[in-house]
């Protein structure tokens, strides 16, 4: 089989998505690489790739605007009617200033925005081809009350069942009521967020059994985010190391799992 040849990374403009980008046209260049390399300016990155042929590319993306998301498919599609590996690598973590605008905000680019882009893409996506959602150990769901973890858990559960829960979560942030309603207290949007990109990972590999949809905690990793709650023990390229491999290894045909140091674990974490 060829290799990827058509890549997309989001938020590669700095921390793990850049060294996730810089890692690709260095390791995985050859003369068919195109490597969309997207962040929020559209910046040039400067990556150079290591096979002469290859081709880096900067496009703008914000994954919390539908719009935009559509523009860089439609050019993609226009370009090359397909893409192989999509690397959700984008997040935010704002859950030092707690506040529903800001859960929100989290939900809308953590968890909708990626949903977005799985879902937006996933039709350009032919067999074989890959997505790597970047999730959180944060995702862990041992925080919830056991009826919230059950329908987490539902491998029958559908986006819609998602979405649901999601908004039920959005909502007990804005009464403040995530104590009685077992969320585990105040502060948890981004560790919601992560809980519901495992969920959606796994109901997009039970739709696309073609395509390997997997999500992964790429570790405690010195970056701006990494930084926010301490100091993080492991360096970028460290960080970009599971997410790489979910998409250019052989993984065994593994799906809709939650992965974490190196092992595969399932979304019940
Ligand atoms: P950083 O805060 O260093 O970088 C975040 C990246 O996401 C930036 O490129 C940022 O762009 C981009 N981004 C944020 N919002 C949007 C948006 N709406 N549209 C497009 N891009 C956006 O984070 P990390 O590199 O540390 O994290 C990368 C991923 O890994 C995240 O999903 C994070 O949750 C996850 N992760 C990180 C851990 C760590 O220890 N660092 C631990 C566990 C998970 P801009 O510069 O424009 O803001």
């Amino acid at each position: 089989m060829s290799p990827p040849s058509i890549v997309v990374v989001t938020g590669a403009n700095r921390g793990i998505g850049l060294a996730i980008a810089q890692k690709i046209a260095a390791a995985h260049s050859h003369p068919n690489l195109r490597l969309y390399a997207a962040s929020r300016a559209g910046s040039d990155l400067g990556i150079q790739p290591a096979h002469e042929g290859a081709q880096v590319l900067y496009p703008s993306l914000d994954i919390s605007s539908k719009a935009s998301i559509d523009a860089l498919a439609k050019s993609i599609k226009d370009e090359h009617g397909r893409v192989d590996v999509l690397i959700n690598n984008a997040g935010i973590n704002v859950d030092a200033k707690y506040s529903p605008a800001n859960a929100k905000l989290t939900l809308d680019v953590n968890y909708r925005g990626t949903l977005q882009m799985c879902e937006t893409f996933l039709p350009l996506m032919p067999a074989h081809s890959r997505i790597t959602n970047l999730s959180s150990v944060g995702s862990s769901l041992e925080h919830y009350s056991p009826a919230i973890a059950a329908r987490f858990r539902d491998p029958n559960m559908t986006l819609a069942d998602l979405a649901e829960l999601a908004d039920e979560y959005q909502h007990a942030v804005t009464t403040h009521t995530e104590v009685p309603t077992c969320w585990g207290g105040t502060g948890r949007s981004y560790s919601v967020s992560k809980a519901c990109v495992n969920a959606f990972s796994a109901i997009l590999a039970r739709q696309r059994p073609d395509v390997l949809v997997n999500a992964c905690c790429p570790g405690w990793v010195s970056t701006d985010m990494g930084r926010l709650v301490g100091r993080a023990p492991k360096r970028v390229e460290d960080g970009a190391r599971i997410p790489l491999r979910l998409a250019f290894d052989d993984i065994g045909n593994v799906s809709g799992r939650y992965w974490a140091n190196a092992s595969i674990r399932s979304k019940e974490l």
